[in-house]
């Protein structure tokens, strides 16, 4: 469990392009999804999983970067 795991992520539903938010940590076991507004489930591929894990990352270091300049 890592804070990863705790934040949203939002992808596109392959039916109907809504934007479906999910935590991360869920969609580490069970990687599905399913859209509010078509109802239809999806899986979530591997290397999008993947994508968004990596931009969270990101995100979060260059939050942490801004944190340590801040406390200087
Ligand atoms: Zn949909």
């Amino acid at each position: 469990m890592t804070v990863l795991d705790d934040a949203n992520i939002e992808l596109p539903c392959p039916h109907c392009q809504q934007t479906i938010k999910e935590r991360l940590g869920k969609l580490k076991l069970s990687p599905r999804i399913t859209c509010p507004r078509c109802r239809r489930t999806s899986e979530v591929r591997p290397e999008e999983l993947q994508r968004a894990t990596h931009k969270l990352t990101q995100a979060f270091a260059s939050i942490q970067q801004s944190l340590a300049r801040l406390g200087r």
